[in-house]
């Protein structure tokens, strides 16, 4: 049985000290987590050492939101996956929707910085959707293929995590119906394997989760809003 996995992103929010106490608070509350699910936060760079340092629970992710195409050299501003592995990143987020927009990341980088992530045993979770003008025009079924072909290729599909996130739904709070994220992700499953990782995000709360759960191809979320505020990420990955 596929195993589900439920990461927070935390995207370009909270100081060293907010992640402190973040951890402190969370740390202190007795945990029913879901059975057979990872669970975890995507932290800026910078703080994912104040992550690493106060969880208590070592099997708790902790994951990058993006890594360089180089593992090295002059690329100023980058952050190669060996300074995250370094530093216990086990998963890293590639081609959210926001750096493929604001940063004009193509698919691909975005099998480019896969196949590095992997190359140095780092989980990458891959995230493709498609645009509201997309979806409107009824074309989210053969983006979403395009897009998978060109991040997956030559890939180990039993080592990645699709984040399947329309992107008309992230931080909208427009969220797909579970129906339409159970065909797009039976879609990407048909294209990937059975032993692939498929999450659907996108204004997922602590109210939607658990139906969205049982949709036979979702095998988990990845969570923007929610996943901030303590009470909020425990709803999310606790039954
Ligand atoms: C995301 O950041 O990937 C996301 C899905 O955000 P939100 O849950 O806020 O829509």
């Amino acid at each position: 049985m596929r195993k589900k996995i439920i990461i927070g992103n935390w995207k370009m929010n909270k100081t060293s000290k907010e992640v402190k106490e973040f951890f402190e608070e969370f740390n202190k509350k007795e945990l029913k987590t879901r059975s057979n699910t990872l669970y975890g936060l995507a932290i800026p760079a910078c703080n994912i050492p104040f992550a690493i340092d106060k969880r208590v629970n070592k099997k708790f992710i902790v994951a990058a939101q993006d890594i360089s195409k180089h593992l090295s050299g002059a690329f100023t501003g980058e952050i190669s996956i060996l300074m995250l592995k370094d530093l216990g990143v086990s998963h890293v987020i590639i081609g959210h929707s926001e750096r493929r927009i604001y940063h004009g990341e193509t698919d691909q980088d975005v099998n480019t910085k896969a196949k590095i992530a992997l190359e140095h045993g780092v989980i990458p979770i891959i995230c493709v959707g498609e645009t509201l003008e997309q979806y409107e025009s009824k074309q989210s079924k053969k983006i979403v293929e395009k897009q998978i072909k060109d991040c997956v290729k030559d890939l180990d599909l039993s080592k990645i995590v699709i984040a399947y996130e329309p992107v008309w739904a992230i931080g909208t709070g427009k969220t797909a119906t579970n129906e339409y994220a159970q065909v797009m992700c039976n879609h990407i499953r048909k294209l990937t394997s059975d032993d692939t990782l498929i999450q659907y995000g996108g204004s997922v709360t602590p109210e939607t989760i658990n139906d969205l759960l049982k949709q036979p191809d979702v095998d988990g979320a990845l969570v923007g809003g929610a996943s901030l505020k303590v009470d909020s990420f425990i709803k999310l990955i606790e039954k």
